[in-house]
Order: structure tokens, then sequence, then C-alpha cells
């Protein structure tokens, strides 16, 4: 058992007792040793919510206490385990700087407390006025992910095509390029790799439990994993090579990957003969593009790439370039080719479908509410203009554009935002910019604590349910790594709701009720556990006690046929080198090389880039007290910079630095942003760059643990929109340097 301080020991038994308990306030610690270690302990299945990968545990409870969480032994994502931001989050339930009840904000911009009917009955009067004024389009959505089905209802009702997801900040060009060239997002096979090729994907620091032990495996089997990165991170110090790469510059890579294998034949003609649609387009296009063109770009040697996509080819089908997430797409002008040129290397290799290279998500297949028909109003036009015709023709609807809201806002267009589990302001390039936000004539917040979005914009916020004191429908356990069988899991509540907070179905059951909207959610979750389970024929009460279950029926290797025809998805069936929407819209539609928009030029100056740490994810737990004194003992808010850039300004490891940038918009006079940051100087990073963790950078003074902490990669970029996959470029992004605070 861990060492419990007095301190401690008196919030634990504070809490406790403010659970209701047995356990008396005051007590010595051997007492409350032994009354902690004698009481039944409860375990109860849920998933983490600490990173968007959602690995299924067990919430253990003594006493009415949280004690502890273990990972789920059957789940694919971690196999038993958890990473260290899956404890620290679960602390959070008793986390002070939680919100813990409705608020709304005053004339004088302070927040007070108000009933929960309180807030339906002012939030549903307003937009209502809004409405009938504006129509529900000028209704936007904003959700870092989940719970779509709850909003889309509601948008249904009301008229609004404003579904919008974080994926425009984080990851938007990957999906968008493979679901118009592949039609599917597909997972890397790492159990039965022979050769791994990442580029710009750290999966030990953006950690997926069960990856990092495949991987460890992997590497203590001989089998090759190739990291491509511009800082040694925590995947390249396990892998067999760390090749530094000048950032910015991937798509040059991959098209010199590209190039070796189909001049020195070593591509998979017989795969892009029978399943490849655009490969002379593509070819056309790049046969010029040689590796030493790529070298000449990108610093690597042009022997290397060679040998790289030598190697992936004689491996193949049982090797892969990853897919990448976040580390690559959305941060360049050239993110969406990035992921064009990674399908196309995969696809030379004909892994598509194979084991070893990439496979499909084995995803359970779940039923669904079927809700009452309903008269519902026309929709607008989507209001960030994501797939309107004259705007952002060719970026998903589905996944839209978050940066620019402001815009909208003072363009009119938006006037009322609900913001669910959505932290733009921290997320989103810009923060200065992105307080405009608090102009809408009604903001909503839904978060579970005092995020900078709430703090400085929200009208009126309304607390949700903690994680760990929510019960929410199955959902499959898939993507990123592939796995031979579906899962399910669900969330059960592990504790009694802390604070006067809801869970985000009652809270838009209350809002549509005030609204004198009619039973837009008839159902209870219950409902939908019962809906989910009845196509696989899962008892609910086997799922809710067991928490993640492993379906028989495993996904078998092979490209998708029909009638002896290629039908993986997209218009031709095969996978698509060329995008014929991007070509209707006057774009090439395969990848060309596309510089980067920005480069450092003197001594002072850095092209800006940035990473997650293992501990965090990203904003999402920069106010975890755990999490942060892991950030104290690693020097975790520290600005990497190469030893010998950091030589010539004279800084050393420790030194404060000012680090500005320049924000300059349309119009407007540019801006000088400065944030001084402590400086580690290191061999590990390409010396052109310096590098930032994703995770700090807090400014809402309600967070009272991360406030003040670092500083954030968006703070230093403007917001932009890179226009075919609605990406916000922030590593294209020059700051300027010098010793000392400013
Ligand atoms: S990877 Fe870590 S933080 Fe993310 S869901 Fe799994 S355990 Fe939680």
């Amino acid at each position: 058992m861990r060492n419990i301080s007095r301190r401690t020991f008196l919030q634990i038994a504070a809490g406790t007792a403010a659970a209701g308990t047995a356990i008396p306030k005051l007590m010595d610690m051997k007492a409350f040793s032994a009354a902690m270690a004698d009481a039944p302990v409860t375990k109860v299945p849920t998933y983490c919510n600490g990173c968007s990968t959602g690995c299924p545990m067990f919430a253990y409870v003594k006493n009415g206490r949280l004690w502890k969480v273990e990972g789920h032994p059957v789940a694919m994502k971690n196999y038993g385990t958890l990473c260290a931001r899956a404890h620290g989050v679960a602390t959070d339930l008793y986390n002070k700087d939680r919100v813990r009840q409705p608020m709304k904000r005053g004339a004088d911009g302070k927040f007070q407390p108000i009933s929960w009917d309180q807030a339906f009955q002012e939030i549903a009067e307003k937009l209502t006025g809004i409405i009938d004024k504006h129509t529900g389009n000028s209704v936007v959505w904003m959700a870092h992910g989940g719970k779509e089905s709850y909003a889309s209802l509601f948008l249904d009702e009301i008229g609004s095509s404003n579904y919008i997801t974080h994926y425009s900040t984080c990851f938007t060009s990957k999906t968008n390029a493979w679901d118009k060239m592949a039609a599917n997002q597909l997972t890397i096979d790492i159990r039965r790799a022979k050769y791994m090729l990442f580029a710009g994907r750290n999966y030990g620091g953006a950690i997926i439990p069960a990856a990092m032990k495949q991987l460890t495996a992997a590497k203590e089997q001989g089998r090759k994993i190739v990291v491509v990165d511009p800082r040694l991170c925590e995947l390249a110090k396990i892998a067999d090579e760390w090749i530094p790469i000048r950032p910015g510059t991937d798509l040059a890579l991959f098209l010199g990957i590209a190039h070796t294998l189909v001049s020195e034949n070593l591509y998979n003609k017989t795969f892009v003969q029978k399943y490849v649609f655009g490969f002379d387009e593509f070819w056309n296009a790049n046969k010029d593009f040689t590796a030493e063109k790529a070298a000449a770009i990108c610093d690597i040697p042009a022997a290397k790439i060679r040998e790289i996509a030598r190697d992936l080819a004689k491996n193949a089908p049982a090797a892969f370039l990853d897919p990448g997430y976040h580390g690559l797409h959305n941060h360049y002008v050239s993110s969406t080719q990035i992921a064009q040129a990674n399908v196309i290397v995969n696809a030379l290799l004909g892994n598509f479908y194979q084991q070893g290279g990439l496979m499909p998500s084995a995803r359970p297949a779940l039923g669904s509410l079927k809700p009452a028909k309903r008269l519902q109003p026309e929709k607008g036009p989507r209001i960030d203009g994501a797939g309107v015709p004259n705007e952002y023709p060719t970026v998903e609807p589905g996944r839209g554009i978050a940066q620019h809201m402001p815009d909208r806002i003072a363009q009119g267009k938006v006037k009322a935002i609900f913001m669910y589990h959505f932290n733009p302001l921290r997320t989103a390039p810009d923060p200065e910019y992105q307080k405009n936000i608090a102009k809408a004539d009604l903001v909503v917040t839904i978060p579970v604590d005092w995020n900078e979005s709430s703090y400085y914009t929200a009208h009126y916020i309304l607390p949700e349910h903690y994680f760990l004191e929510r019960m929410e429908p199955p959902k499959p356990v898939s993507g990123n790594i592939s796995h031979d069988f579906p899962q399910i899991a669900m969330r059960m509540p592990a504790v009694k709701p802390l604070h006067d907070t809801k869970p985000l179905l009652e809270i838009l059951k209350g809002l549509t009720k005030a609204m004198k909207i009619d039973d837009l959610y008839p159902f209870t979750v219950d409902d939908e556990i019962s809906a989910a389970l009845a196509p696989l024929g899962i008892d609910a009460n086997r799922l809710k006690s067991e928490g993640c279950i492993e379906l028989p029926t495993p996904i078998k290797p092979g490209f998708p046929e029909k009638d002896g025809k290629p039908a993986c998805g997209t218009f031709t069936g095969k996978i698509e080198f060329t995008i014929g929407a991007f070509k209707l819209h006057g774009r090439p539609g395969v990848p060309t090389w596309i510089p980067p928009l920005v480069a450092p030029k003197g001594d002072d100056e850095f092209r800006l880039i940035h990473g997650k740490q293992p501990w965090h994810s990203h904003s999402q737990t920069n106010n975890t007290p755990y999490l942060l004194a892991m950030t104290k003992s690693y020097h975790g808010t520290w600005m990497w910079m190469n030893r010998q850039r950091a030589d010539k300004l004279g800084i050393r490891n420790g030194d404060t630095a000012t680090v500005e940038s320049r924000i300059e918009y349309p119009g407007q006079p540019a801006r000088i942003v400065r944030k001084n940051m402590q400086v580690k100087v290191t061999e590990m990073l390409y010396p052109e760059c310096v590098w930032i963790p994703s995770a700090h950078g807090c400014f809402s003074p309600n967070m009272t643990y991360g406030f003040g902490q670092g500083a954030n990669y968006n703070d230093f970029a403007p917001s932009r929109v890179e226009p075919l996959s609605g990406g916000c470029m922030v590593q294209e992004v020059i700051v300027k340097v010098r010793k000392g605070a400013s």
C-alpha cells in the first residue's frame, strides 16, 4: 500500500465522510488504515477517460470512495494495464477544481451558482429567441467527441447542420485522405509485422498500452522498428533506428520512398494492377521526385531513403508505414498530401487487408434505438463552410472546422454555441482570438472542470458527471492497432455523484423540456444498452459485470471483393491514388511536393513543433496534481533546444528564454506573443526546431494546480484553415528565441 501522509489522510477521511459512509471524520491513521483494509471492495467496470483510446478498466471502490483503478485483462487496447494518465485522471474525481453546480455569468463578469431549473429555463428562453430570429442553423454544437447521437437529435430538432468535432485541431487530414482514398481507416498489425516505420507517430508519448507491449515484444523478437522524428521521442528510444528529419518535410520522404519502390521495381505490381486506381497519374506527377531530391529537402541521406524503401519491400506485406495521428496531420500546409502519400506507400507495398500490414478494425455490429420520425425544420448549409461549395468543399462535413468560430460569430452567422468537453481556447490556435467566442449571444459549456473556454467565454456552465459517476451505453473497443476479434465495453458508475452535476442525457432532457420540445429523448441509458446488445445476443447484466467482452468471430485478411471485383468502399472499389473531389474543385488529385509555408532564417529563429508527454493528454490533464508532480520531476514544462543552436545563443540547460512569435491577420496590425520558458538543452532534437510539450500553458485561474505552468504551442500560432482538409497548420510557425526573461 502506498504511504499516506497525514494531510492526504485527512483529505481522504473528510472525503469519505462526505460521501456518507460510516467512517468518522476524525480518526487516527492506524484506525483509518484498518477500516480501509477491512472494508469490502466493489469492482466496477468502466473505461478510462484519460485519452481517446478509452482503455477498458475496473474501478475499485471502498467505503463509497474510489480506491484504485486497474486495466481490464481482456481489452485489446491495454491487456490489463493502464498508463500513468489513467491513474492520475481517476483521482480527478476528487479534484477541487471541478465545476460543482450549474453556473451563470453575471453582469459583472463573475460566475454565480444557480439551480438546474433556473439554468434550463434561462437557456431555453434565450435559445428559443435566437432560433426564432436567426433560425436553428445559427446554433453550433462543438465537442471533442462522444455522444454525437444525443447532440444530433437536438440539432436535427432545431434545424442545425452544425456538429463540429475537434478533428480540425488534431488529425482531420488523415481521416479526410484515408476515407476518400481507401474508404477506411486501417490499423497496423504490430504483432505480425516484420518491419515497422513510424513517422510523426510516438506510441511511447501518445501511449496506447497494448501498442507499447506489442512493440517491446517485437523488439525482443528482433523485428525491426524504425522511427523518423525531429526529436528522439520515447518510441525512438526503443526503436532499432532513430532517423531525425527536418520538420515539415515528411511529404518529401514519403514521395522519395514511393519513387524508390516504383523506380527500382520493388512495388507489388499484382496488387497495384488489381486494387489500385490512379497509379499512372501519381507516377506521371512524381517520376522525377527521386530519393536524391527528397534527401535535399528532408535532410535524410538518399541512401537511407532507398534503404528504408528496400527494407519495406523486402518484408512486405508484413511491413507498414504507420498511418499516423496527431503528429503530422493538420500541422503543415502539406498535411493532406502527407496523408495521401502515406496511403500510396502502403498500397505500393500491397499491405492493405494483409496480416502484418494494415488490417481493418474488428468491430462488433451494435444495434441502436430507432427514434420515431419527427417533423423537423429544414437545415441551412454548415456554418463553418465544411463541405460547402465556394468555401471548404473538400473538408469532411462530419468533422467540421473548429478553429474559426470567432470569425463566424463576427460575421453574424453563429449566435449560440454549446461546447461539450471542448476547450478551443487551449486546443485551437491563438487563445486571444478564440476568446472572441464570448461575443456569441449565448455560450453554454458542458465540462467537468473550469477549463479556459468556460472561464473566459461561457454565459452558462452545465457541469457533467465525472466519468466514474456515469453509466454509458456499450461501445466497440477498436482502432489504431489491429486485433483479430471484435470487442465491446461499457461504462458503469463506480461512485455516487459527488456534486450537483448531471449526465449529458439528463442535461439535454432538461433543456429540451424547458424549450417545450416534447419527448426528444424518450429513452434511458438502459434502453440504449438493450438496443446496442440486441444483435449480439449478449445479456446486459453480463456486460455490466464483465465490462469488456470479446466476440468469437475473427476478422479475416483479404481485400474486400464483390462478385470477384474490388469493393473496398471507394467509388471504384479500389484504393484511389487520385482524389476526384480535389480535382473537381481545381486542386491536384495526387500528392506532389509542397514546401512548408515558413522556414527559420537567423540564428535566433526556429520552427516550433510540439508533442505529447507520456503522462499527459494534451490540455486535458494539465490540472491533475499527480501528473503535474511527474511534470515537475521531469522538468516537463521546458522547451527543448538543440545544443549547438543553444550554444550560439548562449543558452544553457535550465536557463529561461524569451520565446516570441508574430501573429498577423489580414487587415489587422500584427501582434507579438511573448512567453518565458525554461530550456532543456539536448542533442536529441533536430537543430532547426524547438519542441514544447502539448500539455501546458493553462491560463484559467480556477484550474489552480496547472495555472501559469509552461506555455502552449497554440499561444504562438495564428488561426488558419488548410483549405483541403480544414486543419490549422500549427507547426507552420517560426519563433524567435533569446536568452533571458522578457
Ligand atoms: S492510453 Fe492511458 S489515458 Fe488513454 S485511455 Fe488508455 S489508460 Fe487511459
